[in-house]
């Protein structure tokens, strides 16, 4: 049954303030369209409640009247997740009024804040105490906690932090009925059953709604160095990666993977930007080295290097010196994407395999692709420490989007067919959301496909949340 726009509108003004409903189509539209611009939806309206309890009062109204709700934090996300589908029957609630920190307690390490607190004013919080929260995206300005734990964010320090899951210690939850699940502790250890938090984890969404998190803090790194690395093949940046990691140990934080076309084109089109080294390499590794007793990190990260040098894994290598020269590096590294995108129509994959087979994932798909579409180029990027790799392929020079487009299904199944034979993930940061939910009920084992549908309709019998995504 299609909701009655102007009871709903009247309704949930009379909850939350007029102001609160969003109606008009202009200052709708933002919030209908994703980032990549691949879908907009349409929606009954925008609500932006203030409290738990106007997200209660929202959601046992949108039960009443028959409302599906899309929740949506920064509307950061790559997959479509975040934004309703064209039928217009969807209510858009959005997190931009709960961005507060509710407490911060150095002493046991702990933060407790609401959905919509942006992933960098938590961290700038966390620094104001000299602790240090370490999920970072290169879209955390934006990107709130609430939409980050919603999709299990993963980012550069993930190799040693682990991913969004890994840091929450509880959740505060409202249900699709407009009931409270709060699971909001912060203990460290509570063995108590089911760990029902973990459900809305990764859930996009489609389970029910994050109003709040207990998250754990860690200590603040003394001193951090970044090094630039060239090197000749993804073999070499695997065994740089072990060199590194079994020698430096936690100290490593970040591993980034980069091929020289992406360095190519990052500065090409990113004014500002300097090649770190003088001579080109195929590929590059830049891993990140933190210390907190004293401030030896670049000390760390010269030694470490110096015997990748000596071993001939790595062929040239630059450490920075300065904040100044290690933001710079990072700059490189994160306005990928964007070059991409000026650099014209690309296809992107968000993959992982095991770690030890990425030399060989990237060798030998690249080569099949080659063939496929002669011209295609790779743009293969990321987090390689966790086995996570941002396969893009850039369109041959000069093709349109159309005619690339033309091509996607195919170039698709050539990286999900090695994904499967790998035993990999199609999905290892961004999320099903509209974009694979094919490929998520192609490549799940059935029994757990199963097992997720049977939660969806205990937990939310009558699919109104955030309909059309992940199953
Ligand atoms: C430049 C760039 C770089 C990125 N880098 C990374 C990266 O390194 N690693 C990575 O993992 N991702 C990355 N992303 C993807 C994106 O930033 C993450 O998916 C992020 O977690 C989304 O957060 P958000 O607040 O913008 O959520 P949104 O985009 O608003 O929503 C994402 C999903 O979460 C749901 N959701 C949002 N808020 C809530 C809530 N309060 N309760 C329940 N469900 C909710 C939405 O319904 C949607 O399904 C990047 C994106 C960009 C644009």
């Amino acid at each position: 049954m299609m909701p009655d726009r102007e009871k709903v509108i009247a309704g949930l003004s009379a909850l939350i303030g007029t102001s609160h409903v969003i109606t008009d189509d202009v200052t709708m539209a933002p919030y209908l369209t994703d980032w990549r611009k691949r879908y907009t939806g349409r929606a009954l309206c925008v609500v932006r409640p203030a409290s738990t309890d106007d997200v209660i009062a929202v959601m046992r109204f949108a039960k009443e009247h028959h409302c599906a709700v899309v929740p949506q934090g920064g509307n950061t996300g790559l997959v479509g997740g975040s934004v309703p589908l064209g039928r217009g029957d969807e209510i858009l609630l959005s997190f931009q009024r709960m961005n507060h920190i509710r407490s911060l307690d150095p002493d046991s390490d702990t933060v407790i804040v609401e959905a919509g607190a942006t992933l960098a004013a938590l961290q700038e919080k966390a620094e104001e105490v000299g602790r240090l929260f370490p999920l970072s995206l290169a879209s955390e300005g934006t990107a709130t906690v609430g939409g980050t734990i919603a999709t299990n964010a993963g980012g550069t320090a993930a190799l040693v932090y682990g991913t969004m899951r890994d840091l929450v210690l509880g959740l505060e939850i409202v249900l699709p009925d407009g009931t409270l699940l709060n699971t909001l502790t912060t203990l460290r250890k509570d063995n108590t059953g089911y760990h029902l938090a973990s459900l809305f984890m990764g859930a996009e969404g489609t389970l029910g709604v994050i109003t709040a998190a207990s998250l754990k803090l860690f200590p603040l790194p003394r001193a951090r160095s970044a090094a630039f690395c060239g090197l000749k093949s993804p073999s070499d940046a695997f065994k740089l990666f072990k060199h590194l990691k079994h020698r430096a140990g936690p100290s490593l934080t970040t591993f980034e993977l980069m091929p020289r076309f992406a360095i190519d084109i990052a500065l090409k089109h990113i004014p500002g930007l300097r090649d770190p080294l003088s001579e080109p390499h195929e590929w590059y590794v830049m891993p990140e080295f933190s210390s907190f007793v004293s401030d030896d990190a670049q000390e760390i990260a010269a030694t470490l290097l110096g015997e990748a040098l000596d071993a001939d894994i790595v062929s040239d290598a630059v450490i920075s010196e300065s904040l100044a020269q290690r933001e710079s590096f990072w700059a490189i590294r994160e306005n990928i994407p964007e070059a991409q995108l000026r650099e014209g129509p690309s296809i992107k994959h968000d993959i992982s395999v095991p770690l030890a087979d990425i030399p060989e994932f990237i060798d030998v798909v690249c080569a099949e692709l080659l063939t496929a579409l002669p011209g295609i180029r790779p743009c293969v990027f990321g987090h390689v420490g966790d086995g996570n790799l941002h396969f893009n392929l850039q369109a041959p020079v000069g093709m349109d989007e159309k005619t690339y487009t033309t091509h996607a299904e195919r170039i698709h199944a050539i990286v999900y067919r090695h994904v499967g034979t790998m035993k990999g993930s199609v999905s290892a940061e961004h999320g099903i959301g509209q974009v694979k939910r094919s490929q998520l009920a192609a490549t799940k084992d059935p029994q757990a496909l199963d097992m997720m549908r049977k939660i969806k309709a205990v937990i939310d019998p009558d699919g109104r949340m955030n309909p059309g995504k992940v199953l």
